[in-house]
């Protein structure tokens, strides 16, 4: 670590001004991850959903249309998390994807719904995890975008252990009521909500969570869903907004979320603001389960992470 104000860190200044000289602003390219800094992103399984679910009036008719043949359109839905390995806070893993036991936990309805198409032995997360070189018992923070079970699932490899397990206090308060009332019950489900769990949460909406780490309250989806903000000291911004987006209609064509949006104004708010921070940033948005942006980070880094 190099903390001599005469010999400043030239990997984090050629960051932020290779971000500014393709037009973003400097406050928020400025929290720069360290060099050495590694991400993988990793591919955790894949689930299989009616349109309907992730994009508003797919599967729909309309008048032009009524009297035509038209199959039921389904959507292929990868799962992933992100390894940080940060050469000051350690390793630091967002999200946990559905977890082993999906298919039994869930339930026949649900499996219905939303069934698990794809899931090899590598997609398991520990496995993910140890195809690094890592263990998921070396992790220091867990950090969970919404706790709806395709991302927070997985979490229960970590009961038993003190590994701190952050997200938003509206999320967290959010996800106890779902499943204890019933209100929302089913993508929320009580095997992973654990209050043995270390719980942290924050309340902010904007978090700087560890150098070059930021956190954003993005709610809609979820009332506490968070995306996470990467800014690479070489590969630059990468924005995950987890399921604020499904699939890349809901940024890119501004198409709100079918039937599993919650709360369509606080979304179409959470929409324009990460339409804001791309702007400034020039980041790449990375939604919850968009195949094509999936597979174009994974066809570009392969099993090399994102620096
Ligand atoms: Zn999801």
């Amino acid at each position: 670590m190099n903390l001599d104000m005469n010999e400043p860190n030239n990997t984090a200044v050629d960051a932020v001004q290779r971000a500014m000289s393709q037009g973003a602003i400097l406050s928020d390219v400025q929290n720069v991850c360290p060099d050495g800094t590694k991400a993988w992103m990793l591919c955790l399984g894949y689930l299989e959903a009616d349109e309907g679910f992730l994009v508003r009036a797919g599967n729909t008719s309309l008048a032009s249309n009524k009297d035509a043949a038209r199959g039921n359109k389904r959507r292929l839905l990868p799962m992933y998390c992100v390894l940080i390995e940060h050469p000051y806070e350690g390793l630091i893993l967002w999200e946990t994807g559905s977890g082993s036991h999906y298919p039994e936990l869930c339930g026949p309805v649900f499996n219905d719904v939303f069934p698990r198409v794809i899931y090899e032995p590598h997609h398991d997360l520990k496995a993910a995890i140890e195809s690094t070189g890592h263990s998921y018992r070396d992790i220091k923070a867990v950090v969970i975008g919404h706790l709806h079970v395709d991302h927070a699932g997985g979490l229960d490899i970590f009961k038993g252990t003190d590994t701190p397990i952050w997200c938003h206090e509206r999320e967290l308060k959010s996800a106890f009521f779902s499943v204890a009332t019933g209100a929302d019950f089913g993508v929320y489900l009580p095997h992973y909500l654990d209050l043995g769990l270390n719980w942290k949460t924050f309340t902010e909406t904007e978090l700087d969570f560890a150098q070059g780490i930021t956190l954003h309250h993005f709610p809609g989806h979820t009332e506490g869903l968070i995306g996470m903000q990467l800014n690479l000291p070489h590969d630059g911004t990468f924005i995950f907004t987890g399921d604020l987006f499904h699939v890349k209609e809901n940024y890119y064509d501004g198409v709100p979320q079918g039937w599993l949006a919650r709360d369509h104004p606080a979304w179409f708010n959470s929409y324009q603001r990460v339409k804001r921070l791309q702007h400034r940033t020039k980041g790449k948005v990375i939604m919850g389960h968009d195949s094509t942006t999936c597979d174009s980070i994974w066809n570009w880094k392969g099993a090399s992470p994102l620096v």
